[in-house]
């Protein structure tokens, strides 16, 4: 990880399905919380790790399913598959030490004779993962039986049952736990071992990440019968775990505060957003403003005020530009102008704005360039734009915030080319 010079004041170690992502929120309003909250006050010194039992295909279809941002690190196929930044370059050194001992075609052979397991679909079989489903009722004895024969084949296993219906087969020394304890030790080595780890988690093949020493877990408010089980009998009195009374998303935020371990309310949860007054510049928590803003504008949750955008052109720099994906520039003036008269056109709409990998960078004593991707939803339609803009707090002749020098937006492949006003 080299997005980071130091170590990372805060690792979130987060499950995806019923955990980070709630397929009972249509609208997805705790993850966007969880978003904006991350963008705003830790993407910049933070480290967001997503532990999936998904395979990278299952992992891909969820990303375009729901608002997730890009995490700095990927660990799939239940600890298995650990991947870097957005490119997703694996870890060779997890693949060569999950290779000891380890014969997928013997395991896949002793398996075959269970006829209580049905074998999942082959994006779900990996290198170091066999996959099979089996009732729940039927899963203890199974497993039992399973280990004892592939035990007698000379062959060092881990079977862990999730979901209640889900049989993974790994490595003996994979699981989600066990990534993240090799995770751990390579920032160790490298001097980088973050301040805190918060690990969040729902089912079963979660429980392993509640057992690495020092380190913070919450069980969201939803978690399942089996990982609740595993904690009355294994982790009971660790006061550095608690189940969440609040769901999914929503239960990492309610961690964050409970164990104080930084900013725990999300810029969704102000109603103001012109009230948010920092100490410092942050370049982050500006953006995520921004376009929170703009999104209850055309939401017309808030007022109808001139007054807003009276207030958007005084941070604007009169001569600040704004290039539009298609190439158009227009003066920010204009920009807020045109933003005016938007107001309520996606009320009562399925329309949502969110920012992912926001990256600020100093470059002057008072001036911020500021990467980022914005993404908009409407509906069924999502696009984004590869974004950057530049920030000064030099030209500051309101009370609040910084001034907006110039907004440049790029279409990201595959996004469409379709005008969008703003
Ligand atoms: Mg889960």
């Amino acid at each position: 990880m080299d997005r980071l010079n130091g170590s990372a004041r805060l690792m979130i170690v987060s499950d995806l399905d019923h955990t980070m992502v709630d397929h009972h929120d249509s609208e997805n309003l705790s993850l966007l919380r969880f978003n904006a909250l991350w963008e705003a006050n830790y993407r910049h010194d933070s480290l967001l790790v997503f532990s999936t039992g998904r395979s990278p295909t299952l992992y891909k279809q969820l990303r375009k399913e729901k608002p997730m941002l890009t995490p700095d690190i990927t660990i799939m196929s239940v600890g298995t598959e650990i991947t870097y930044g957005t490119s997703m370059v694996p870890d060779d050194g997890w693949v060569e030490i999950l290779n000891q001992k380890w014969d997928k075609n013997l395991v896949t052979e002793e398996a075959s004779k269970f006829s209580e397991l049905t074998l999942q679909s082959e994006t779900e079989q990996r290198p170091h993962k066999v996959s099979f489903y089996v009732e729940k009722a039927k899963a203890r004895e199974i497993t039992k039986a399973l280990s004892r024969s592939l035990e007698e084949r000379g062959l060092d296993v881990k079977i862990i049952y999730s979901g209640g219906m889900d049989l993974d087969i790994l490595p003996q020394g994979a699981g989600k736990g066990q990534a993240l304890a090799y995770l751990l030790k390579k920032f160790k080595n490298e001097g980088k071992l973050p301040t805190n780890t918060l690990v969040c988690g729902d089912s079963g093949n979660d429980a392993e990440l509640f057992s690495i020493p020092e380190v913070y877990g919450v069980m969201v408010s939803n978690a399942q019968e089996e990982l609740l089980q595993w904690h009355a009998e294994n982790a009971k009195n660790n006061p550095n775990i608690i189940h969440a009374t609040e769901r999914c998303a929503a239960g990492i935020i309610q961690a964050i505060g409970h164990f104080r371990l930084g900013p725990n309310t999300s810029p969704r949860d102000v109603t103001d957003l012109s009230d948010c007054k920092l100490e410092n510049v942050n370049p982050g928590h500006e953006v995520v403003k921004f376009y929170l803003f703009y999104e209850r504008w055309r939401r017309a949750e808030v007022e109808h005020s001139e007054l807003h955008m009276e207030k958007l052109k005084a941070v604007c720099y009169p001569s600040g530009v704004f290039v539009h994906p298609s190439g158009v520039e227009q003066s920010l003036h204009d920009f807020v102008n045109a933003m005016g008269r938007c107001y309520g056109d996606k009320q009562g709409k399925p329309f949502r704005v969110w920012v992912d990998r926001v990256a600020p960078a100093q470059i002057g004593p008072e001036t911020w360039l500021v990467k980022f991707d914005k993404w908009e939803l409407s509906g069924e339609e999502r696009q984004c734009c590869l974004t950057t803009v530049i920030l000064s707090s030099k030209e500051v002749n309101v009370s609040d915030g910084v001034t907006w020098l110039h907004v440049h937006q790029t279409w990201l492949n595959g996004s469409g080319a379709k005008d969008h006003s703003a």
